[in-house]
């Protein structure tokens, strides 16, 4: 996830306020198919058993001594490491390919199908954020094993889904197991700076079936040790920055004439300001809205259920928007965040922008957002124009056979654990892959307490306890959803 916009966290901090970003969704709520697949899977004969926790704590405590920050060039490095990993474990050398990106990498390694179906593709990225030692009680890049505790930075944020993959990667492999779609492991090597790695990544593997994201979802055990619910991650919302422009001859402030630049956007930023967008729903939020109603109870839980029958609501539409916690699941959202204008105290502007920030819907258009813009400004003398790198994503749909996969991979280790399909901010790799079509699921085999989170920020940490669920997570996906 990108610096400053990190979901997993996002997603925790919301579900300590008392909602899921997108709802609380158990099997009870999710289509007859869903529940059949699950029946037809739960049947299923057991297999060999996943891969051993020591192997996977080795491969975990290795990625972290290797700082994979930007600007040290350290991924190839780790890149070569996982290929070192697999190959071990008997995959060819065509079976693995390293690209180097400037001083970045990407990876891929693929367990060969036995047949042409389209491949099932493993997500996740080998680079960190920075972290400063100093400011740190250990070295952040040297994994310290302490009070049940592995440290370092990256040990959460993404090299324990990755180590546990590549763990699992080599278990399959040396089990001679032979999925019937092929699985490809991904690994981007920039995903919380620039993500070129995960763009030419996306591009490559667009023939895919669909993505596993080890970078999104995953579990919150709360603070009593019990595991509270299960966070499946099939939707982020379009970031996207416009940029609205005035400019005027200007000239001396003594004499002003019928227009002012400063003015002029003011007037655009009001409407903006006062402006809603049309409200929306979608598989996710329709599913999950009602159960998280159920969770917070009172007026705002009585809002998000009748939302959810009838979106055009207009009580219920109000209830929500009135609360910040919510009113980014109805809809797109756009609103002014930075302003400039003017070179002088005493000369007419010749030019002042701003910046409007919006939170698009899944699956609506940039160009959509802009053209509203536009209209709700009503000013031809204001430009509107949208940061080039804004493009929209669709939500994946709520797959059976995926939706299955993982309430028996998470029902394995937590019996009847509530399932939540979940949206986030957008800034994962699922969000570039399923730009090229290809439905994403965050699907981490992490589980985790809401005080053990640190991604992104100081001593950084995962329990070790949570290595050997994890693989027994991972083991099971991938057996039930390549065959
Ligand atoms: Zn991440």
């Amino acid at each position: 996830m990108r610096i400053g916009i990190d979901a997993m966290v996002i997603h925790f901090y919301l579900l300590r306020r008392g909602a899921g970003w997108l709802g609380w969704v158990s099997m009870r709520n999710l289509t007859a198919p869903v529940a059949l697949a699950a029946a037809l899977l739960a049947a299923a004969p057991v297999h060999a058993k996943p891969a051993d926790t020591d192997a996977a704590k080795k491969i975990l405590k290795d990625s972290i001594a290797i700082p994979t920050v930007m600007g040290r060039g350290k991924v190839p490095e780790l890149a070569a490491y996982y290929a070192s990993v697999l190959k071990a474990a008997g995959y060819a050398d065509t079976d693995i390919e390293i690209t180097p990106m400037g001083e970045t990498a990407t990876f891929a390694a693929t367990l060969q199908g036995t047949t042409k179906q389209k491949p099932i593709v493993l997500l996740g990225h080998m680079d960190v954020v920075e972290a400063d030692p100093k400011d740190w009680t250990r070295d952040p890049f040297v994994p310290v094993e302490e009070n049940g505790y592995i440290f370092g930075r990256g040990s959460e944020d993404n090299k324990f889904d990755v180590s546990m993959m590549v763990a699992t990667m080599a278990q399959l492999k040396k089990d001679g197991f032979k999925p019937k779609r092929s699985i490809i492991l991904l690994l981007s090597g920039d995903e919380e700076t620039s993500m070129t790695t995960t763009r030419a990544l996306a591009a490559k593997y667009k023939n895919a079936e669909f993505a596993l994201n080890g970078d999104g979802g995953g579990g919150l055990i709360g603070e009593d040790g019990k595991p509270k619910y299960y966070g499946l991650q099939a939707g982020e919302k379009t970031y996207a920055d416009f940029t609205l422009e005035v400019t005027n001859p200007g000239g001396h402030s003594s004499r002003p004439g019928a227009v002012n630049a400063i003015a002029e956007l003011s007037e655009a930023l009001a409407r903006i300001g006062a402006y809603r967008f049309t409200p929306q729903q979608n598989e996710l939020t329709k599913v999950g809205m009602p159960i998280v109603a159920d969770q917070v109870g009172g007026d705002i839980g009585a809002a998000l259920k009748a939302f959810a029958a009838d979106p055009s609501d207009a009580k219920a539409i109000a209830a929500i928007r009135a609360d910040p916690e919510y009113v980014g699941q109805i809809g797109t959202t756009c609103v002014p965040t930075l302003v400039k204008g003017g070179h002088a105290e005493n000369a007419l502007p010749q030019r002042a922008t701003a910046n409007i920030n919006c939170r698009i819907f899944p699956g609506v258009p940039v160009e959509e957002v802009r053209a509203e813009l536009v209209k709700v400004i009503g000013d031809p003398g204001v430009t509107v124009n949208p940061d080039p790198d804004a493009s929209a994503s669709d939500a994946s749909p709520l797959r059976p056979d995926v939706m299955a996969a993982v309430a028996k991979a998470v029902h394995a280790r937590a019996p009847g654990l509530p399932i939540i399909p979940s949206m986030s901010a957008g800034a994962t790799d699922s969000y570039h892959f399923r730009i090229q079509g290809v439905p994403s699921y965050g699907v981490a085999g992490l589980f985790s307490k809401a005080s053990d989170s640190y991604a992104h920020g100081l001593n950084e940490r995962v329990p070790v306890d949570a290595i050997a669920p994890a693989l027994a997570h991972w083991d099971s996906l991938l057996r039930d959803l390549s065959k």
